[in-house]
């Protein structure tokens, strides 16, 4: 029985670190930290974590590298977000995994993972009740000022978290900077399975009609982008890991629609 679960966690670990999915879980890791970092309301955050920030901010650190503007805050988020995608994809894998013992569906594959990855980063993963965030954060941080040997001091743990603007001439309240996707991101919508097309659609991506007698959930999913465009939920995926895995793409966080060419994250 041991041996067994062994077996099988490797194999869906090893399905999620193969060096292939990269792009894809990078894709996703980066679309929930940086929604994170746009919607974190800074007063909510604990007082322990607050002190540190107000720390970094004081001692002007915010920043690990100022070049490419990334900052302590958004470093730990990632670390976290990064354990935490990782924790859920693969629990929900094991329970696919068990569905297929008991005759369900196909043994897991890089679709399973796809549609978990997905899953794991819409909105709920991004709101606090699906995992405390708030504490995890704190302990990140605190590991982070601990090994960089970062002192805190009584009077961070006094103030809200704010910072000056030399370039507003103001104090503000949210976090200094926030990385790379712009602002206006629509996420892509994951259709019901009983969605109703237009009676001439077709993925444009691989022609085929919705069929409902598709077997994998994942195939048989479609998606509907921020341009309104709809294309079956593996077949985007497929695109999208194609393309991020060129080398020229290596540095992208979003693909051109097929269609439309408007960007797809
Ligand atoms: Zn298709
Ligand atoms: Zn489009």
């Amino acid at each position: 029985m041991a041996e067994c679960e062994v077996g099988l966690d490797a194999r869906i670990n090893a399905l999620y670190d193969a060096e292939t999915n990269a792009p894809l879980l990078n894709d996703a890791i980066n679309v929930v930290v940086n929604t994170i970092q746009k919607d974190i309301v800074t007063h909510t955050l604990s007082r322990h974590l607050k002190a540190i920030m107000n720390s970094w901010i004081r001692t002007h650190s915010w920043y690990i590298d100022h070049k490419i503007r990334m900052s302590k805050f958004e470093h730990c988020l990632h670390n976290v977000v990064s354990r935490e995608m990782r924790r859920h994809v693969i629990d929900l894998l094991k329970i696919r995994d068990k569905e297929y013992e008991y005759g369900l569906g196909s043994s897991v594959n890089e679709d399973d993972l796809a549609l978990e990855v997905l899953r794991v980063s819409m909105s709920e993963f991004t709101s606090n009740y699906f995992w405390d965030i708030n504490a995890k954060l704190t302990a990140e941080a605190e590991r982070y000022r601990q090994s960089n040997g970062e002192c805190l001091i009584d009077r961070d743990f006094e103030k809200t978290f704010s910072w000056f603007s030399k370039r507003t001439m103001s104090i503000h309240y949210r976090l200094p900077h926030v990385a790379t996707i712009p602002k206006n991101v629509i996420p892509l919508e994951v259709l019901a399975l009983d969605f109703k097309h237009d009676l001439k659609w077709e993925c444009s991506i691989c022609l085929e009609l919705d069929s409902v007698n598709h077997v994998n959930l994942f195939t048989s999913h479609c998606v509907r982008t921020a341009c309104k465009h709809i294309f079956h939920m593996a077949c985007l995926y497929d695109c999208k890991r194609i393309y991020l895995q060129q080398k020229e793409n290596h540095n992208k966080m979003c693909v051109p629609c097929p269609l439309c060419r408007a960007p797809i994250y």
